[in-house]
């Protein structure tokens, strides 16, 4: 059976530069917030077209949009290039560089994206252009006023990371049926560590719950391992770019 994807005319409109419906800025008051220079502008690590490797998404033709800038500093952070590389773009040109990959699936990641005020702007802006997006963040940065129509796939910070002093609790509260929680677990005692955390705040009854091995610290087989042993309701997960193409910048 082959299945057909209906990109939406605004996507077409965006590749031709001509305006997607108006938006509304929302505003807001984040902590470590990086001030844009105007309104209407992002500094973008790089966008490129590659398979989601996470998430309930896995495996979907997406185009990913990384910004720069991250205020953690996660011990197995992949992504460092993102900290301080990139170029400021006007939205308007990442919304028509995004359409020109004909895809409906967009993933706005980092780094830490709610970092950049403007991420905001720009999650509506593809939204309203009829595509299906979902946000990479942290969890340490209020997402109170990330568009509802976005799905949040948060981190929850483990003591290994070295950033479980930066997880935004109040986060959880602000999460939906549509967004996902994931934890990246480094060894024996993160993972007893996320599993009495899911069960103390009943994570599951939130949204789904992804486990990824942190990619040079614990097997996947081990932690496969450990889930089933305790029949954890969770989605145990690999980065699907990394078992496809090792760890190669931009896919
Ligand atoms: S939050 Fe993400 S981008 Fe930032 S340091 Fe941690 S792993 Fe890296």
């Amino acid at each position: 059976m082959t299945t057909t994807i209906k990109i939406p005319a605004a996507i077409t409109r965006a590749a031709e530069g001509g305006a997607v419906s108006a938006v509304a800025e929302k505003k807001n008051e984040m902590p470590g917030i990086t001030k844009p220079s105007r309104v209407n502008e992002l500094r973008i690590n790089e966008i490129f077209f590659s398979l989601q490797g996470e998430s309930s998404r896995v495996g979907l033709p997406t185009v990913f949009v990384r910004l720069t800038g991250c205020p953690l500093r996660c011990g197995y952070c992949d992504t460092a290039y993102a900290f301080h590389e990139g170029k400021t773009r006007p939205i308007d040109e990442v919304l028509a560089e995004v359409a020109t990959h004909g895809t409906r699936y967009v993933c706005v990641t980092g780094g830490e994206p709610l970092a950049q005020k403007n991420c905001l702007v720009l999650l509506t802006r593809l939204c309203d252009a009829g595509y299906s997006v979902s946000l990479e963040t942290s969890g340490a940065i209020d997402i109170a006023d990330v568009d509802d129509r976005v799905s949040r796939i948060m981190d929850i910070k483990t003591p290994g990371s070295l950033e479980v002093k930066k997880n935004r609790w109040e986060n959880l509260a602000l999460l939906t049926a549509h967004d996902e929680i994931k934890f990246v677990i480094t060894s024996d005692a993160d993972y007893c560590w996320a599993r009495q955390l899911m069960r103390d705040k009943n994570l599951t009854t939130i949204c789904p719950v992804l486990f990824s091995p942190s990619f040079a610290e614990i097997s996947p087989a081990q932690l496969a391992e450990w889930v089933l042993r305790d029949k954890l309701e969770v989605r145990m997960q690999v980065q699907l770019h990394k078992v496809i193409w090792g760890e190669t910048r931009g896919v």
